[in-house]
């Protein structure tokens, strides 16, 4: 079988056929295929896309084909340009790449569907190819995933805020996470009012007066932007974010007591303690568990802390609003008494933000509530992996990709 009747069954054009077929021996071995234009079929302006006459014929120019058992293809042509009566004299258009791309659209496609699987650097040493071009694939994967993607039906969001970078540098990432669909909508730069406000925009007034739901923490910026932007939805303060905000400070009264105990000479018990107090009790190993049940014999604060970590766990398994209102309030001003400066911060924090608190229960089982703290666990991860992602641009795009659930196109040969 001829490499020619492969590509005709792979990838067939209609104005174009393939030629022969040659190795060729650089510093590497490759194989270019000839590609020529049918005589009488029209040419195509690659501005606007209309026919238009020709003009003249550029030196030949190599695109970058899928490689065939490790052997880096070209598609081989000569360009043509046409005289276009909108856009000028402009190269033709070919149904094989885009733009000034080297890589064929199929081969740029291929590369960014192994991106999904493998980090970028891998994907770059296993095809041969560079990191640039396995980061323009993703990019052009993911910028036509945002074109073609149905923002339509969108109820509930998640708002979540991500650092990157040493320093105090944040993303703000919007989710959608409706129980049927959940996916990274969005993704901006920094966590201010300006920052959240360039969602909205995007959004758009209609789809984001649609919101039935929106849950966020409680960063006053969004809080804010939120009020204005999406009033007709019920705002909730998530579990993911309130709890994550209770382990903070409990590490803070932990630290601070673990100095206090050193400087005093005594048993340093709390040394490696951390995430006994910060992990939920059924998470911990079997070697954790006995050393929990040990430290909490101790009249420490930092155990202090934790019970009332743990007791406001009930919380959430509330079914009415009413009562556990009146359990938030007992809790707090049990908190606002415990001498635990951290602690007191939050039950003020949570006493201030009562009510949306309280809309938790309102819209319990309409959205999916684990969603938020899953999306940022993912993400964490994929910024964890991006040593090569120097960039704001480059991260953004990692992100879509991997959280985006981006369509593709439908092309009639699938490479991978
Ligand atoms: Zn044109």
């Amino acid at each position: 079988m001829q490499l020619k009747t492969i590509l005709n069954r792979v990838q067939k054009h209609r104005s174009f056929v393939y030629g022969p077929a040659r190795f060729v021996q650089g510093a590497r071995l490759t194989i270019e295929v000839e590609v020529r234009a049918r005589a009488n079929a029209r040419v195509e302006c690659s501005g606007c896309g209309r026919p238009a006459p020709r003009y003249d014929m550029q030196p030949t120019r190599r695109f970058e084909f899928v490689p065939l058992w490790g052997i880096a293809v070209f598609l081989v042509y000569a360009m043509r340009r046409v005289s276009c009566a909108s856009c000028g004299v402009r190269v033709e258009r070919v149904p094989w790449a885009t733009g000034k791309h080297q890589l064929t659209d199929t081969y740029a496609w291929f590369l960014a569907r192994w991106a999904k699987r493998l980090s970028w650097k891998e994907v770059a040493e296993v095809f041969h190819t560079s990191w640039e071009k396995v980061f323009r694939s993703v990019e052009m994967a993911v910028e036509w995933g945002r074109a073609h993607r149905d923002l339509s039906g969108v109820e509930a969001i998640g708002i979540d805020e991500i650092q990157w970078q040493r320093g105090h540098r944040y993303l703000t990432l919007v989710y959608q996470i409706d129980a049927g669909c959940r996916r990274l909508l969005w993704v901006g730069q920094d966590r201010k009012v300006k920052t959240l406000l360039g969602f909205f925009r995007w959004f758009g007034k209609e789809r984001s007066a649609a919101l039935g739901f929106v849950c966020s923490d409680m960063w006053r910026p969004y809080l804010k932007v939120v009020a204005k932007k999406a009033s007709e939805a019920i705002h909730i303060l998530d579990r993911f974010h309130i709890m994550a905000k209770m382990n903070k400070a409990i590490d803070e009264v932990r630290a601070k007591e673990a100095r206090d105990l050193k400087a005093k000479g005594y048993e340093p018990v709390l040394t490696n303690a951390r995430w006994l107090l910060l992990k939920r009790p059924e998470n911990l190993s079997a070697k954790q568990e006995p050393r929990l049940a040990e430290l909490l014999q101790y009249n420490l604060r930092s155990v202090r802390a934790y019970l009332l970590k743990e007791d406001f766990q009930f919380f959430w398994n509330y079914k009415s609003a009413y009562w556990a209102g009146a359990f938030l309030d007992r809790w707090c001003t049990r908190s606002l008494r415990s001498r635990l400066d951290p602690m007191k911060k939050v039950a003020r924090t949570l006493r201030a933000h009562r009510a949306l608190l309280l809309n938790w229960f309102r819209a319990k089982g309409a959205f999916s509530s684990g969603a938020v703290e899953g999306f940022n666990n993912k993400a964490k991860l994929t910024i964890r992996k991006s040593y090569g992602f120097r960039t704001y641009r480059a991260m953004e795009i990692a992100l879509y990709h991997t959280l985006g659930a981006l369509p593709e196109p439908k092309l009639t040969h699938r490479f991978c």
